[in-house]
Formats: C-alpha cells, structure tokens, sequence
C-alpha cells in the first residue's frame, strides 16, 4: 500500500494519535542483514506506518537494498519504502532497481539524487537532481509508486540560497512527490518556521520530521556536524555535564528528543515522526514510549517477541 494512503487513513481524524515509520541501513555482513530482519520483524509489532531501507549506490550494497525489499515486502509482509539514489548510477541499475520493487509488491520509493563522490570528481549518470529520477519513475510506471523526497530544513550544503532550496523542492513536488522526509535537526523552532515556509511556498504535500534519537554523546555530536545542523544550546547544557556516561546521555537524549517531537506534534504541522534507527532497537523504542505513542497491545506483542530467549533488544 502507498504511504501517502496510508497517512491519509490513519489522520483522516485530526485528532488521532501521531503515527511513525523506522528507517534501517543495509548492512555490511551476512549475519548484520540476518540480525537486522529479525530485528525489523520485531519492532514492526510496534506498529509502524512503514519502514525504509537505505540505497547505497554501487556495487553489492545496491544489489542488497533490492535483496531486502524483497524480503521486507514479500516474506516478512512489512510496508515497505525504498530509498533510490540517481547520480552515479547507470540507468540499466535504476531501471533493474525499480523493476525489483514493483516485482517485490513495494509501492513506495524514495526518490534522492546521492551525494556527489568524496574525491570531488563529476558525478555521472543519467540523472542530475532528484526531480529527473522522478520524471523517469512516472513516465516509466506512471502512478504505481508513491514517492518521496528528501529536504533540510536548514539547508543543503550546496546551495547558501534558502529560496531557492524551496523553490527546488516545490520543482520536486510538482514532478510527482508525494511526501517529503526531512534531514534530521535538533533545532525544533527552525524546523517549525521552516515547515510554515513551505506551506506559504504551495509545497502542501506531508511533510515527515526526521528523528534521531541520541544514544551516546560523540555520535550525536559527530553526525550534527556531518550533516551541518545546529545544536541548540539547551543540548549541550544537559548533555555536555554527563557526556562520559552512555546510559545518563541516553535517558536525558531521550527527554530532550521527547520535548523535540511533542513541540512537533503540538505545532499541528506534523502528524507523523521518521526514525532513524541506525539499526538500533532501544533508543528509538524508549523514545516512542517517552511520546505514549504505541497503544497497549502493540508493547505487549512486541515484549512477547523481545521475551523469547534468543532475543536480545540493542
Ligand atoms: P536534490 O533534490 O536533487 O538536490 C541536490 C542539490 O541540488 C541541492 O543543493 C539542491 O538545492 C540542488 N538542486 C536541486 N534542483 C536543482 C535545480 N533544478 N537547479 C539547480 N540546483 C538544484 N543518500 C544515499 O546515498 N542513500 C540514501 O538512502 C539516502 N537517504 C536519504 C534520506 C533522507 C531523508 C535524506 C534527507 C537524505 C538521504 N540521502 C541518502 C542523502 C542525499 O542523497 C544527499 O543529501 C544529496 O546530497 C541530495 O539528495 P536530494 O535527493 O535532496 O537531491
């Protein structure tokens, strides 16, 4: 089923509760894709909306990515959403790629263009933005998927123009978006602004907020800065005093993530979170019970299957 209707039915009562997805990466060894299938089958007891699994262009890792939504959405019967990168890659690859999806039953694609390669050499392919990949998905397979796009709230780092990073993801929604999935952010107030902006643009399809849930200190600081977003300085006052105790950084993380989603929730712009997992089971599950967002039966499934001796929740 597409997310956009899955979203539309579980919101078409404004007052219910925020619904949320989780996102996985593929990973590198054959017993990481066996643990993580377990782990995704475990979680999914939670009730997410749908999962997304990472694209990591070239090679054996693309391959996987269309390995596991197969497996996601045929064996395990898991809603499934696919993320699809365009530069660097062959047209033959995403062709194959998006032929795999629609074989497997997957109905929903995330649509990005890829980062450009590290040694700053040219990228090639057939596509040169995100917008072009989603031409080709609609010419090619007309309404079949739903598709998403990725935004950054305080920007990409390759165009200092604010407008006209607006103006590119109203160009991406125009092509056929469905949905739009953002770069993770700690700076709630700048995301709410942000979101209102693109409401005033005419960009009116759902917005999804990126959540990243803090698990430990260096990470958190680390992939801020990886991804250029701003640290408010409410973080570091709690953070920073007890920064050397992992299991102290997870629980405060958690309280500040928690503040972060219900200021989301409670802005009303926003009705569905996205988790970035990492992979990771015990952050992202403390924080959706922190929100009270997964109903009684959905906890007691998931515990049951958490309770099986060979289980070991991470
Ligand atoms: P685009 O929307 O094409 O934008 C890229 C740049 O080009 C931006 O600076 C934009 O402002 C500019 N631009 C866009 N259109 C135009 C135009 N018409 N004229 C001039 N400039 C233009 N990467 C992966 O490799 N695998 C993943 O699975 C993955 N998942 C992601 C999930 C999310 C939610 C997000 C936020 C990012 C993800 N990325 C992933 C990273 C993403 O590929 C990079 O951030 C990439 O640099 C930009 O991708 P995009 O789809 O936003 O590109």
């Amino acid at each position: 089923m597409k997310v956009s209707d899955k979203l539309l039915a579980a919101h078409r009562d404004p007052s219910s509760p925020a619904t949320f997805s989780f996102e996985f990466f593929t990973p590198k060894t054959t017993q990481g894709v066996q643990n993580l299938y377990d782990r995704m089958d475990r979680m999914y007891n939670l009730n997410p909306l749908f999962i997304d699994i990472t694209w990591n262009a070239g090679g054996n890792l693309s391959n996987l990515t269309s390995e596991m939504v197969n497996i996601t959405s045929t064996v395990l019967g898991l809603e499934t959403c696919m993320h699809l990168t365009c530069t660097n890659m062959p047209l033959k690859l995403i062709d194959d790629a998006l032929q795999n999806a629609y074989n497997s039953g997957c109905q929903n694609i995330l649509a990005l263009r890829g980062d450009p390669p590290l040694d700053g050499s040219e990228s090639t392919g057939d596509f040169k933005y995100a917008k072009d990949l989603i031409n080709h998905i609609r010419s090619k397979f007309g309404d079949y998927f739903c598709i998403g796009i990725a935004a950054y709230p305080e920007g990409h780092p390759e165009e200092p123009d604010n407008l006209k990073t607006l103006e590119y993801l109203k160009q991406k929604q125009d092509a056929g978006a469905d949905f739009i999935v953002t770069q993770l952010f700690y700076d709630v107030d700048n995301f709410i602004n942000w979101a209102k902006q693109c409401k005033d643009y005419g960009i009116n399809i759902p917005i999804i907020p990126g959540i990243m849930p803090i698990s430990n200190y260096n990470a958190f600081i680390r992939r801020a800065k990886w991804n250029g977003v701003k640290i408010p300085q409410n973080f570091i006052d709690r953070l920073d005093p007890i920064k050397d105790d992992d299991s102290k950084v997870r629980d405060e993380g958690c309280l500040l993530m928690a503040e972060l989603c219900q200021k989301l929730i409670d802005s009303k712009l926003i009705n569905h979170l996205h988790f970035y997992t990492m992979n990771l089971e015990k952050s992202t599950t403390m924080l959706l019970d922190k929100l009270n967002l997964v109903s009684l039966n959905s906890k007691m499934n998931y515990e049951l299957e958490n309770s099986k001796p060979w289980r070991k929740s991470l």
